[in-house]
């Protein structure tokens, strides 16, 4: 069965072939999909016909958003943290316990109900394709569950037992990355693709450059690839040390050093900003100006979390990384799908090319510059094509 998209005002297929721009934008044009895949995308009027027909009246279709950086399983409720933050408080990570607490004594039932309200959430609002880490659990037993859960509505699942030392093992972090990289990391790694560390000195809950290098060389001789939560609080030894290892994705990058603009130009390694975070935690949001003019592949992703910030709308996202980071809409527009693609190594997401998955979002707006253009306006969701899953 195909079908037919068509009266698409303004398609955004990330196709550089199309266009003398990255997002490859082609004006009045019209989408094919077959069997799940894009098919045959370019002008209405030379459109094929197909077995069925969406006319999407004059608006903008735009690949569904690729949300890099997630966590969503999780209980508990961390308003409270977030208005003493409003009120001066510093953010340091410590708070991820209370979530750690929460998350242990939930059922199996409320967790997988919250996540799949999450992830409902996002698609209402143009995500189609999310990773999603465990990282709250911090036991063999509970980390395990954690990914089978997240298995269940993604294949981005990433391991994050070394998320913080949990209150247990305080003072003995080294018998908790034993624990990580021993019987908790052969539980995990058959429910995920992807393991990450919290690598962060200054935090007195994360882990050092030494620990995170065990736990990320651990985990890669399991199979699994490597991200990292890297240089979020300060200039520390996370980035340098991803690139080193060759990580899909270094995360935060809200500190760097010339040296790690350095590596990461040099390198395979994304750099994905988060600035929901910087936000909802008042904190200065990352260069990104500054990692573009090195040519740095830069993606944009939630980081949806309880703690530092509770948003699943890349759209906000976007617009703080136009408002805030300096990006043009167009630039941000492609970190938060081509780049958030990139930094989870995937060629069928992330634009709507011939062959991607006909994973389309729809925006109420002539043009895609109506994503920064009318921040916090729902104005974009992911578009179901029938028949297609
Ligand atoms: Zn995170």
């Amino acid at each position: 069965m195909s079908t037919l998209v068509t009266g698409i005002g303004e398609l955004v297929t990330n196709d550089p072939s199309r266009d003398d721009g990255p997002l490859g934008v082609i004006a009045g044009a019209a989408l094919v999909v077959e069997h799940g895949h894009v098919v045959w995308t370019g002008p209405a009027k030379e459109a094929p016909d197909a077995d069925t027909r969406i006319d999407v009246g004059g608006r903008a279709v735009v690949p569904g958003f690729v949300d890099s950086h997630a966590h969503l399983v999780f209980a508990g409720d961390r308003s409270a943290e977030f208005e003493a933050r409003m009120s001066g408080a510093a953010y340091d990570g410590g708070g991820i316990s209370s979530t750690v607490a929460a998350t242990r004594a939930a059922s199996d039932e409320t967790l997988r109900l919250r996540l799949r309200t999450l992830v409902a959430e996002m698609r209402s609002q143009g995500t189609t394709t999310v990773e999603i880490k465990s990282g709250y659990g911090l036991t063999v037993e509970e980390e395990a569950r954690a990914l089978r859960l997240a298995a269940e509505v993604t294949a981005e699942t990433t391991f994050l037992g070394a998320h913080v030392v949990p209150t247990e093992y305080a003072g003995r972090p080294d018998e908790f990355v034993a624990l990580v990289t021993g019987p908790m990391l052969a539980a995990c790694a058959p429910h995920a693709r992807w393991i990450d560390v919290f690598c962060e000195p200054a935090s007195p809950h994360a882990f050092d450059g030494d620990r995170a290098r065990t736990v990320l060389e651990a985990g890669r001789a399991a199979g699994l690839g490597l991200r990292v939560h890297a240089n979020q609080l300060s200039a520390g030894p996370g980035v340098r040390l991803a690139v080193e290892l060759g990580a899909a994705s270094a995360d935060h990058c809200t500190h760097l050093s010339d040296a790690d603009v350095d590596a990461l130009s040099g390198g395979s390694t994304v750099a994905t900003l988060l600035p929901g975070v910087e936000f909802s935690t008042r904190s200065p949001y990352p260069d990104a100006r500054r990692l573009l003019a090195a040519g740095v592949t830069v993606a944009v992703a939630t980081d949806c979390n309880p703690g530092s910030c509770f948003t699943s709308s890349m759209a906000f996202c976007l617009a703080l990384a136009v408002r805030e980071m300096r990006m043009t809409t167009a630039e941000a527009l492609w970190s938060a799908t081509a780049g958030g693609a990139a930094a989870l190594r995937r060629t069928d997401v992330g634009h709507l090319g011939v062959g991607a998955q006909a994973h389309l979002a729809v925006v109420d707006a002539p043009s895609y510059r109506h994503l920064a253009y009318r921040p916090g306006v729902p104005i974009v969701r992911a578009l179901d094509v029938p028949g297609h899953a």
